[in-house]
């Protein structure tokens, strides 16, 4: 009965019954996984009374594929992915020993899934280490393919390394290794394509959403290169835009040609006329600010390495891993995996206990992702009121007073009827 999702002239064709890949996952995952399908489904029966409906395909990977095929992540899984275009996935257990990548990072870098898209807010009632988590609502763009995860490692004293030092001594960059007898080298690719493709992503976001800036947050002082060659290809992609934007790069020049005065006037003038302004902090600062003023921040772009911490760290202000959603996507090819954006935690397997609200949050977005945005608002509602009610699992039980506690099965469930 179901058909495939399909790209027609660069936009997304979505049949009504459209087949939906899924990867329940390990440790927690298959709980949670159907937790979330029973939200899902209500949600769509509600939407639209049966016209359009999904046939959810179960597919294989991490430690569930092993067992049963001795591969981590299977051909045809990979295949199916890549055939249905939009997916969604519980975690996996990333297999431990030699050269061994984690699957998440292999069907990232296989699908060329660029843009890894957090949206962080928070939702009242959720316990929180901060004082006013209400004012952190913002999206994180994360480049997902570059950066020191591109896995190019050197151990101390291979011949790697070794060819390594020769080549910066060619280049009298030698002097500046410290202990050149025992260091381990990573190497850090960032390319003009890679950080104007994921800039664009987070402007086009901003400006569908009628958001008000975009900030490029990178480390440039110290990596000049690679950090601060993010920066100015963000600064040059997001120029490319034309009056829909006014930059950062723009004022300064504004500034040193004609003055502060006539920099501030124009600035106001591009508020004024609404277009996103695109600036840039540097990843230090930008933790401090976003404890003390997350509000002032709605589009952040940045790479790898900081786009990791960073997700977690906002995360944490609005109530942890166990909520927050995620998606990995590529807006050129529309690729897309959405997932939980926690890992397995084994030692809770098979009790029924954790929650399976990012995984159902990570749902949302797909909906919406896919255009059925009436579905995403349900979800987001009825999860909403239940945390407000504080009918919650046992993460946010144990740190609200007189909490009704669920189960995972119970928590989906219970979300299911207040759609
Ligand atoms: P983890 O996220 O699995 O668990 C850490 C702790 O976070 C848990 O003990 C639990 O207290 C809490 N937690 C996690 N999910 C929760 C939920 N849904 N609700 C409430 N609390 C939750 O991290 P870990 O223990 O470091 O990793 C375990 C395995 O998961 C490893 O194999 C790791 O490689 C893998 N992993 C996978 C992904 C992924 O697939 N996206 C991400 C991270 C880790």
């Amino acid at each position: 009965m179901g058909k495939q999702i399909q790209v027609v002239a660069g936009e997304l064709l979505v049949p009504d019954k459209p087949i939906i890949p899924f990867i329940a996952g390990d440790g927690i995952g298959p709980e949670i996984w159907v937790a979330a399908k029973t939200v899902f489904d209500a949600a769509v029966k509600k939407a639209y009374a049966g016209k359009k409906e999904v046939e959810w395909l179960p597919l294989l990977a991490g430690q569930a594929a092993f067992d049963k095929t001795k591969q981590w992540l299977p051909t045809e899984t990979l295949d199916a992915l890549k055939k249905y275009l939009v997916g969604i996935k519980g975690p996996l257990t990333t297999p431990i020993g030699k050269g061994h990548r984690s699957i998440n990072v292999t069907l990232r870098q296989e699908l060329d899934l660029f843009a890894c898209f957090r949206p962080v807010k928070y939702y009242p009632g959720t316990p929180s280490p901060v004082k006013e988590p209400e004012k952190v609502n913002l999206a994180i763009f994360r480049e997902n393919t570059e950066d020191i995860y591109a896995g190019i490692d050197f151990a101390a004293q291979s011949a790697g390394a070794k060819e390594l030092l020769s080549l910066l001594d060619k280049y009298g960059e030698a002097k500046k290794v410290r202990f050149p007898e025992t260091t381990a080298y990573a190497i850090k690719p960032v390319s003009s394509e890679g950080s104007k493709r994921l800039v664009q992503a987070a402007i086009t976001y901003a400006l569908e959403h009628n958001l008000k800036t975009v900030t490029l947050v990178h480390k440039g002082n110290i990596m000049k290169k690679t950090e601060g060659g993010f920066k100015n290809w963000g600064y040059e992609k997001a120029e490319e835009f034309g009056d829909a934007v006014f930059t950062w790069n723009q004022y300064e020049k504004i500034k040193e040609k004609q003055g502060k005065t006539v920099a501030d006037a124009a600035l106001n003038k591009a508020q004024e006329e609404k277009r996103v302004i695109v600036n840039d902090v540097i990843t230090d600062n930008f933790f401090q600010q976003a404890l003390l003023h997350p509000e002032n921040y709605s589009v952040i772009a940045t790479m790898n390495l900081n786009g990791d911490y960073i997700s977690d760290a906002l995360a944490a202000q609005v109530g942890g891993i166990g909520i927050a959603p995620g998606a990995n996507i590529n807006y050129q090819s529309k690729q897309a995996i959405f997932e939980a954006t926690h890992g397995t935690a084994p030692q809770f397997a098979g009790q029924n206990k954790l929650n399976p609200t990012s995984m159902i949050l990570s749902g949302a977005m797909m909906f919406d992702y896919i255009g059925w945005n009436e579905v995403a608002q349900l979800i987001e509602q009825a999860i909403a009121k239940a945390i407000a009610t504080h009918h919650v699992t046992m993460d946010f039980a144990q740190v609200i007073p007189q909490a009704t506690e669920l189960s995972t099965s119970a928590f989906g469930d219970y979300v299911a009827t207040l759609i």
